[in-house]
């Protein structure tokens, strides 16, 4: 299959080629047709199966055609909301609908918390078609009596089940009740617990039902390895891993932040430059982290 015949705008199709995607991903090759019909939608996708450019291209497009020419580049209310659990993903997911809607007259503000208010404030006054936000934030900022949800056309609930994980069960439900009855909803999830189907039968009207990869499992791409050894030589085996394989990306997870702190600088002692990523680091400090793993600077990121 290929994108051009998803059905999708030229202008969209441009911008996708641009990004030098041969082939639609099997979550896109089911998820757009269903979304351009209107379908409420309810997948199963995890990271890396191209779950984003599943909703956010044919969302781009259903927003275009209802577009009145007359407003086409005026300041409006939200119409499409997609509420994402972290502020990374949030970020991430504006960054595509720039990407992909970079030749159409849309435009996009993400929100979240840990960074000052004013900026995105002052977006969302110029008038945004489409708000990425976490739920937190959101809600502050409703509460402030700066965002209108009652035009909301689409909306996307993206790693739902990451979500709940959070805690951010009844933000959301709240959220929900602020955006208009008549909408189109597509839900994305890596698994399905029954806390996810009730909220899913909560939101969704006869949805269709995507699933690309087997339900609760890891992604199939990704070989896993164990490593039995005594706690005092994890790091060591660690650094020695990475020098074997000469990793140049390498992500480490830790139980804790203290643990996360103290393998990073165990690696940069060792000649692996490495950078820490947790809750108790600013905003600026994530993202810089985040930037330099990016970019190759930093190899390891715990
Ligand atoms: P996601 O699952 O949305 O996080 O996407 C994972 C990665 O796949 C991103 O880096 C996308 O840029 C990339 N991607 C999305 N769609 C395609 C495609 N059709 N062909 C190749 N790469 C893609």
């Amino acid at each position: 299959m290929t994108f051009e015949e998803l059905n999708l705008a030229p202008a969209i199709l441009e911008a996708v080629r641009e990004q030098g995607y041969e082939h639609p991903t099997p979550i896109q090759a089911e998820a757009i047709p269903a979304v351009l019909a209107g379908h409420d939608l309810l997948a199963g996708a995890q990271t890396g199966t191209g779950k984003t450019a599943a909703f956010t291209l044919p969302m781009l497009q259903r927003l275009q055609d209802s577009t009145p020419e007359a407003v086409k580049g005026k300041a409006r209310a939200v119409r499409a909301l997609v509420l994402a659990p972290t502020r990374e993903l949030a970020a991430q997911v504006e960054d595509s609908v720039k990407t992909y809607g970079k030749n159409l007259s849309l435009s996009s503000a993400v929100i979240f918390g840990g960074v000052g208010m004013n900026p995105q404030i002052n977006a969302l006054r110029r008038g945004v078609d489409i708000l990425v936000a976490t739920p937190g934030r959101l809600l502050d900022l409703i509460d402030q009596g700066h965002i209108d949800l009652s035009h909301v056309e689409i909306l996307v609930l993206d790693e739902a089940d990451r979500m709940l994980d959070m805690g951010f069960i009844h933000d959301v439900k709240k959220i929900l009740r602020l955006v208009p009855k008549h909408k189109q909803s597509l839900l994305f999830s890596a698994t399905f617990s029954d806390e996810i189907r009730e909220l899913a039968n909560g939101l969704l009207n006869s949805p269709k039902s995507i699933q690309v990869t087997p339900p609760n499992t890891t992604v199939q791409r990704i070989k896993q390895t164990i490593h039995p050894v005594g706690r005092g030589k994890k790091k060591a085996l660690l650094a020695h891993i990475i020098n074997l394989h000469n990793w140049s990306q390498v992500l480490v997870f830790t139980r804790t932040k203290f643990g996360a702190n103290n393998v990073a600088e165990f690696l940069n002692k060792n000649n692996i430059s490495a950078m820490a990523l947790h809750g108790n680091k600013s905003q600026s400090a994530r993202t810089q982290a985040l930037d330099g793993f990016k970019t190759g600077e930093i190899r390891a990121l715990v």
